[in-house]
């Protein structure tokens, strides 16, 4: 029987292939919480008075990103730290059915750190679903891929929400091999401007609010392993609209590049946080003509999505009306 190479009292249970260690699971999760609690510290991300959203997908790794931060509250570490979980459902037959599937689950477990869940949909903040911009996009003959649209509309009705409710952070859990593909992928475009862009430290004065990734390295497999020993639902379905995105092949290229380079997913993380600081956003970056919000371009690419889909007006004119009422309430639905 081999023993746990860190308490060294407990037969060793999980093999972590990247440095040789052998860990009896308590040892694991404590780890895996160490390192989250390190991350945090090391790259401040959460500091005392911040109100932190976490967003939840409905995929294991959000659920695992809540029960750490809450343990951490629980702990004493985040004083002064507000937290809050919520779901964004984009509204087509996927997003209902998965991001919705386990509503009851993520309520109690909320619930039991004391933070309240709450749900918000693509139809009140833009006045449209995800699946009635496909539609006007595919009347009027134009092609832009569903991950694509989700996550443009994603990201802005983040910021709106967060903007009325007053987040200072949103959370969400990528982990180390989702931002090893993202660095590998930006590399591969050639695209340098996306370092900058996602490292923002001044993102108050960009009018966004920073987005933190607490499980950042923290290996895909290690959050699977606390998922199934904390009772968290494993279940993941495969987004169907996944096969065509160029992240997909990315997964498989690093897994055997880690054969013989264990390191290579820390490595590249840690080069896309370092070219994230050497590169400053410039300025230069204008407000939408339409919409207001900052952007590299003239027309930002929400409002770029709802003019080609031709909702552009439905959307301004719900835009108007959504930020003149009562702000989102937080009460879980
Ligand atoms: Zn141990
Ligand atoms: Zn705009």
């Amino acid at each position: 029987m081999t023993l746990c190479t860190s308490c060294g009292k407990r037969p060793a249970q999980f093999l972590r292939r990247a440095s040789g260690e052998r860990l009896c699971l308590p040892c694991l999760f404590r780890s895996i919480e160490e390192k989250v609690w390190r991350t945090i510290r090391e790259e401040r991300m959460i500091e005392p008075g911040d109100k932190v959203a976490i967003a939840i997908s409905g995929g294991k790794d959000s659920l695992v990103l809540l029960d750490v931060l809450g343990r951490l509250k629980e702990r004493g570490r985040l004083r002064g730290v507000e937290l809050e979980a919520f779901t964004i459902n984009e509204g087509h037959p996927y997003s209902c059915f998965y991001r919705m599937s386990r509503a009851d689950f993520v309520k109690a477990l909320a619930e039991r750190y004391g933070m309240t869940y709450s749900v918000y949909t693509f139809k009140e903040v833009f006045g449209y679903s995800a699946l009635e911009v496909a539609e006007g996009l595919s009347k009027n003959g134009v092609e832009i891929h569903m991950c694509t649209i989700d996550g443009v509309l994603r990201r802005r009705a983040m910021n709106l929400i967060g903007k009325r409710r007053g987040w200072t952070k949103i959370a969400t859990a990528h982990n180390l091999d989702d931002e090893a593909q993202t660095v590998l992928l930006n590399v591969l475009m050639g695209n340098l401007k996306r370092f900058a862009w996602f490292n923002l430290e001044d993102a108050e004065e960009k009018d966004i609010i920073r987005r933190i990734k607490p499980l950042k390295y923290v290996r895909e497999e290690e959050i699977a392993v606390y998922a199934y020993y904390h009772g968290i639902p494993l279940m993941e379905l495969e987004c169907p609209y996944v096969y065509n995105n160029p992240r997909y092949g990315l997964k498989f290229i690093l897994a055997e590049l880690e054969e013989k380079m264990p390191s290579v997913k820390y490595n590249l993380v840690s080069v896309g946080r370092r070219l994230g600081e050497l590169l400053k956003v410039e300025d230069g970056y204008k407000k939408c003509k339409y919409c207001g919000a900052l952007t590299a371009r003239e027309i930002c690419r929400t409002c770029e999505i709802f003019e080609k889909a031709g909702l552009l007006e439905g959307y301004l004119r719900h835009q108007a009306i959504w930020s003149l009422m009562q702000p989102p309430s937080s009460t879980s639905r």
